[in-house]
């Protein structure tokens, strides 16, 4: 087996149906699904096993069927149809470039492909043939994302890794909102609490309940799939390619000690290993925002207090209510210096959790 040093040896990789469709809006683009079969290859070249989870959506979906009249479960059935015509046409992709492939549907289609044998579905893997899984769960009323952390978690793959056309999980759509914000890490609860459209919520559970990391990466990113078993992070690619220095410098600049290298529109930033001395690192640099912030809210009482003192002079108050405005100028600082003091202690509560 290849000696490149790869983090994990077992993943399974989400891929919507809309991934397949390329520049199109329908169907699949041969020419995107022969790219994913490549960088597929390279991951089992490197003695990767490799699952993949193909959604239906750019054929069918149940739901919208449903809207459209028909009836939920037989549009069901229809995607979950359409995701088992995904996955052929992966395994051809795949067999066409000298990878070995296996599809294996939850509904039994034993003239088309295997049936699902979570034993089965292993040994395959073993022998480093990539493992298509199709038709979702089998069931109605599920995705494929919740198939994807069914299957991830039944044949114990290390990593379930979401293809999106974004680089990691944002605030808001990053492709409709400009100000939306890319969180690096999150807890499940949190993409859950926040409703942050990552994963259907029952994927999410799963992942969380089994202990499954997810991570999410840009499809159209080539080579990210690679630097993610290599433990690699896979970069930040800016939406306003022109704001790619602004933040290139933002970053060098931020008292964290990151240096970024930009190739192309991917702004990279090598992690140093979160040890123990890094991590109070980390919490000085928190520990001064928090400070900064405070002093910030200070600022505002001192001006605050200086109109206040003016307007008695002038006689536009009385000192009755000059003290009145004090005591409630306090009550405002206190209260905003809490919220700071609050959040830098969820914080750093965050940063120090092995
Ligand atoms: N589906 C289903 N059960 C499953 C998985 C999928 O009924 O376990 C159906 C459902 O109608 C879904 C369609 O198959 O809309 C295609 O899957 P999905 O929407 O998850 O595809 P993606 O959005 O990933 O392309």
């Amino acid at each position: 087996m290849a000696e490149a040093k790869v983090r994990y040896k077992r993943i399974l990789v989400k891929l919507s149906g809309e991934a397949l469709m390329g520049g199109t809006d329908y169907g699949i683009d041969p020419a995107v699904i022969k790219r994913i079969a490549l960088e597929i290859q390279e991951l089992t070249a490197l003695g990767v096993q490799v699952a993949v989870v193909i959604g239906g959506g750019n054929i069918f979906r149940g739901a919208g069927l449903a809207r459209a009249g028909m009836d939920r479960v037989t549009g069901d059935h229809m995607g979950m149809l359409a995701t088992v015509m995904n996955c052929l046409a992966m395994q051809d992709a795949l067999e066409s470039i000298g990878s070995y492939a296996r599809v294996m549907s939850a509904i039994r289609i034993n003239e088309v492909c295997e049936e699902y044998i979570r034993r089965r579905a292993i040994r395959h893997l073993e022998k480093g043939r990539v493992v298509l899984f199709a038709a979702g769960t089998g069931n109605p009323f599920f995705t494929t994302d919740t198939a994807a952390s069914l299957r991830a978690i039944e044949i114990g793959a290390e990593l379930l890794v979401k293809a999106t056309k974004v680089n990691g999980i944002y605030s808001a759509d990053p492709m409709k909102d400009p100000k939306a914000v890319r969180y690096p890490r999150l807890t499940f609860d949190r993409v859950l609490d926040e409703r942050l459209n990552v994963m259907d919520a029952t994927a999410i559970v799963m992942c969380r309940d089994n202990q499954l990391p997810l991570q999410v990466y840009n499809l159209t990113n080539a080579g990210d799939l690679l630097r993610i078993v290599r433990g690699e992070d896979i970069g930040i690619t800016p939406w306003d390619k022109s704001a790619i220095q602004a933040v290139e410098k933002t970053i060098y600049k931020s008292d964290l000690g990151l240096t970024p290298n930009t190739a192309g529109a991917v702004i990279r930033v090598p992690l140093p290993p979160l040890t123990e001395e890094r991590r109070r690192d980390i919490t000085k640099v928190v520990r001064g925002d928090a400070e900064a912030a405070r002093v910030s809210v200070r600022n505002v009482r001192r001006d605050v207090l200086q109109d206040v003192k003016e307007a008695l002079k002038e006689k536009m108050i009385s000192q009755d209510e000059e003290k009145k405005a004090q005591e409630e100028i306090q009550k405002l600082t206190d209260k905003h210096v809490a919220e700071i003091d609050a959040a830098l202690a969820v914080k750093e509560k965050e940063i120090m959790q092995v």
